[in-house]
Order: C-alpha cells, then sequence, then structure tokens
C-alpha cells in the first residue's frame, strides 16, 4: 500500500467512531478504542440480534449441550457503546454507512463484518440443509442431533470436523463428503492431511474422500458420481468468504477474494477507515505475504493496532498467526505460517495420538502444527518471533524441547 494514502489523526480529532459488525473483533476495538482513552461517541452497529458472543464454543460446546450460549464478557455501560443490533450496513457512502435503519456519520470507521458461510447453490431444495456460523444456526441444529438421525455433512475442513465429534457424540449416524482426496486439503499438506483420515473411522464417522455433492433431493445427497446418501440432516461445511459486499463502490480497497486489504497498522486505503478481523487481509512483513484473517486470534488481537492507528498511533501488527481446531477428541494447534518450499520435519509418529509437524526454512522454524502437544506451540511461537537458527535433526528427536533444538538463543 503506497505511503499516504492513509493520514491517522490526533486523538482529539476523532470524535464519532463507527464499529460495524459485532463480533469479537468489533467488541475488541470497542474496548481498544476506550483503553486507548478515546472518549468521543463510539456507536456500534450488527447485523445480529444478539449481543456479541464467541463463535468457536459453538461447535465444541452449544452442539453437544454443554452450553445454551457463549456471551462475551464486556460492561456496555462502562465502555459507553451506543449498540445497534440487528442493524446491518447496506453500504459505505463518503463519511456515512447506510443500514435500514437509516445512515451513520463517522469520522473514524472499523470495519469488522467478519465472514459468512460459502453456501452451496442447490441448497433451497431441501429444508434439512443447514450452516453453522451464528448461536441461532447452534440452537437451531442442536435439537436434530439425537441418536440414530442419519447426518450428512459436505466438507472436511475444520468446521465440519468439529460438527461430525458433535454429531458423532450425540449417537448420531454421521457421514462425512469431502470433494478432495484428504480433510482439510486447502490449508494441510497431504504429508499431514492423509493422517487425519483414521480419526473420522476411529470416532466411528464414516469420511468419503473424492466425493463432491452435486445437489440434494427428496431427503438424499446426490455425489457426483452418481451415488445418493440418504439424510435427515445435512450440514455444510465448506468454507467463508469475508462479509463485505457492503463496501462495494467504497473506495476501500477489496482483494480478489473479497478480502479488505489492510496494511500492518490494519488501514484500509481510505482514511479513516480502518478494518479488523474475519473480514481482512493483513500484510505480514514476517512471512512476506499478505495473510487472510478467519481465525479467531487475528479477530482477538487486530483490533488493538486498529484502534491505535484510528487515534493517530503507529503500531505494527504482525503477530506469529495462531489457530486451534478441538477434533475428534484431540486438539489441533497451528502456530506460524508454511509453504510449500518449507522442509517438514515430524516430531513424534503421526499415525500416534500425541505428535506435531515443523515446517522449515533455511534452518529457520516458520511453521508448527501439534496434535496434543501444546509445549510445543508456545516453544515454536518463541522461536519463530525471535528467528531462532534450529537443528533438524534435533528437532525430530520429541524428547529434545524445541527450545532446546534452537542453536542460537544469545537473545532469548
Ligand atoms: P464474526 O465473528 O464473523 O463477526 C462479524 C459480525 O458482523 C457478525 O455478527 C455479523 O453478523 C456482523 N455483520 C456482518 N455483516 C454486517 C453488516 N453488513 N452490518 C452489520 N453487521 C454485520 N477459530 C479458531 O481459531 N479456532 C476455533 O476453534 C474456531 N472455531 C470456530 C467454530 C465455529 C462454529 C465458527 C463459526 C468459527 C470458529 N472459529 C474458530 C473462527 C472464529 O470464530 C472467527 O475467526 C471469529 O469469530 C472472527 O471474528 P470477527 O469478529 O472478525 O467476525
Amino acid at each position: 500500500m503506497p505511503a499516504g494514502r492513509f493520514e491517522s489523526r490526533p486523538p482529539e480529532q476523532l470524535s464519532r467512531a463507527l464499529i460495524v459488525g459485532g463480533g469479537i473483533a468489533g467488541l475488541e476495538a470497542a474496548a481498544a478504542l476506550r483503553g486507548e482513552g478515546y472518549r468521543g461517541a463510539l456507536t456500534l452497529l450488527s447485523a445480529e440480534r444478539h449481543r456479541p458472543y464467541d463463535r468457536p464454543p459453538l461447535s465444541k460446546e452449544v452442539l453437544v449441550g454443554d452450553a445454551d450460549g457463549s456471551d462475551l464478557e464486556a460492561d456496555w455501560n462502562e465502555l459507553g457503546v451506543d449498540l445497534r443490533l440487528g442493524c446491518i450496513a447496506t453500504a459505505l457512502r463518503g463519511a456515512v454507512v447506510e443500514t435500514e435503519q437509516g445512515e451513520f456519520g463517522f469520522d473514524g470507521l472499523i470495519v469488522a463484518t467478519g465472514a459468512a458461510p460459502v453456501r452451496l447453490p442447490f441448497e433451497e431444495s431441501s429444508g434439512a440443509v443447514r450452516y453453522l456460523r451464528t448461536i441461532d444456526d447452534a440452537l437451531a441444529l442442536r435439537p436434530s442431533l439425537v441418536p440414530g438421525v442419519r447426518v450428512v455433512i459436505v466438507g472436511a475442513g475444520w468446521i465440519g470436523a468439529e460438527v461430525a465429534t458433535a454429531a458423532a457424540a450425540m449417537g448420531c449416524k454421521v457421514t462425512v463428503l469431502e470433494a478432495a482426496g484428504a480433510p482439510v486439503a486447502d490449508a494441510l499438506p497431504p504429508e499431514i492431511s492423509n493422517h487425519m483420515v483414521s480419526w473420522y473411522a476411529d470416532a466411528g464417522v464414516e469420511l468419503c474422500l473424492e466425493s463432491p455433492v452435486v445437489g440434494f433431493s427428496d431427503g438424499r445427497v446426490q455425489v457426483a458420481d452418481g451415488g445418493a446418501l440418504p439424510a435427515d440432516v445435512v450440514v455444510v461445511g465448506v468454507g467463508v468468504r469475508p462479509e463485505t459486499g457492503w463496501l462495494s463502490g467504497s473506495g476501500v480497497e477489496l482483494d480478489d477474494r473479497g478480502f479488505v486489504v489492510v496494511d500492518s497498522g490494519m488501514r484500509t486505503s481510505r482514511p479513516g477507515v480502518v478494518a479488523v478481523g474475519d473480514c481482512t487481509a493483513w500484510e505480514s512483513a514476517r512471512y512476506e505475504r499478505r495473510l487472510p484473517g478467519g481465525h479467531w486470534d487475528h479477530a482477538l488481537r487486530s483490533p488493538a493496532t486498529a484502534a491505535a492507528t484510528l487515534l493517530g498511533g503507529d503500531e505494527t501488527y504482525d503477530p506469529v498467526p495462531y489457530f486451534w481446531s478441538d477434533q475428534f477428541g484431540r486438539k489441533v494447534q497451528y502456530v506460524g505460517h508454511w509453504s510449500k518450499e518449507d522442509t517438514l520435519v515430524f516430531r513424534g509418529d503421526p499415525s500416534g495420538p500425541v505428535w506435531s509437524a515443523c515446517w522449515i526454512c533455511e534452518d529457520h522454524l516458520r511453521a508448527l502444527l501439534t496434535v496434543g502437544r501444546s509445549r510445543d506451540v508456545s516453544q515454536a511461537r518463541k522461536a519463530i518471533l525471535a528467528d531462532y537458527v534450529v537443528d533438524p535433526t534435533r528437532l525430530a528427536d520429541e524428547s529434545i524441547s524445541i527450545t532446546d533444538a534452537c542453536l542460537d538463543r544469545s537473545n532469548a
């Protein structure tokens, strides 16, 4: 992004801050603005009718009845936020956000509209087709997950695997249909994702790979090879796309996938407009590429930088990305960012219950995925942050800690 396209202003010149999007990123943005000392008007518009809540518990706790909600803690009075629920932004024109409930002017705008599930084009033919993004989705799906019910899940990505875990735990007969040749194939290389295949069978879930779904009709899910699978409930989890259609024609630059393009200060291409969370693709100096949002940690952390930027600060956002998923009794955690050129080193047997995979580039750790070994995550994050030189042979020895596999720890 060329320098000077976004001019920050001194804090005292900001008097009407507007946040669009009431997920965790929107709430964190409000808290960060107040935390930075902003005392002016603060309005938060959210399409949903619920106060901001957390999404990860929806698949992990709400679906199995361990929780009925996941509200995020906030003292709304203390925050002094004019919270407008059920208020959908339809356009950004000049210094005004248009909604069906009228116009909202601003002199500083934080875009936090997140993402929404990708919808299959043929869902309308069956009322049994569900998606999981909101608390309403989770509470509507939960009563269907009873013993013996035939649940077909479309997509063996992160969400598909978590819904399969929940449905199997509730005694449903679960089948997962995946178009690719392995689970999570768009995020992980086959050397890793192939080891996840057996997790499904171990949990009593049938996983059908290379089985693209081509339609739903008469209570059956039709697969490209001509097969049809009877289903009482179909849950589609084939990815998300950023909720940024309302920014069309606003001058806020979007990339070819619809993510808001932001720099390392979460600045968009429009002065006075910053963006945070799932809807953004941010510039990572560490990985020398633009990384898309889509994970909770980014939604939690990016607002602090965005708020500081809006108030005239000059913070740089360059975290080591982090993501986790709980599936089939395993905790999967991923830290960093891997590339095809990196060398893959395993710590432990990937067909076993506890192992890690490390990506190395020119003797530096770039990313780590672990199943069941949280200690590796914190040590890997530290090694990536400090850019330590690692010894691949020691790294492959799981009896040696990641920290001890780093050769140059003079600044440890
Ligand atoms: P969102 O949570 O999408 O919030 C955006 C808000 O903006 C929504 O309330 C939306 O309704 C509102 N909005 C959208 N458009 C408009 C508009 N035009 N006007 C007004 N409001 C609008 N991540 C992990 O790292 N680990 C996990 O284990 C994990 N589990 C997950 C499980 C589930 C079931 C789901 C759905 C997600 C999970 N995630 C997980 C992803 C994580 O929850 C998201 O990264 C995070 O919620 C993103 O927060 P956000 O505030 O950027 O966006």
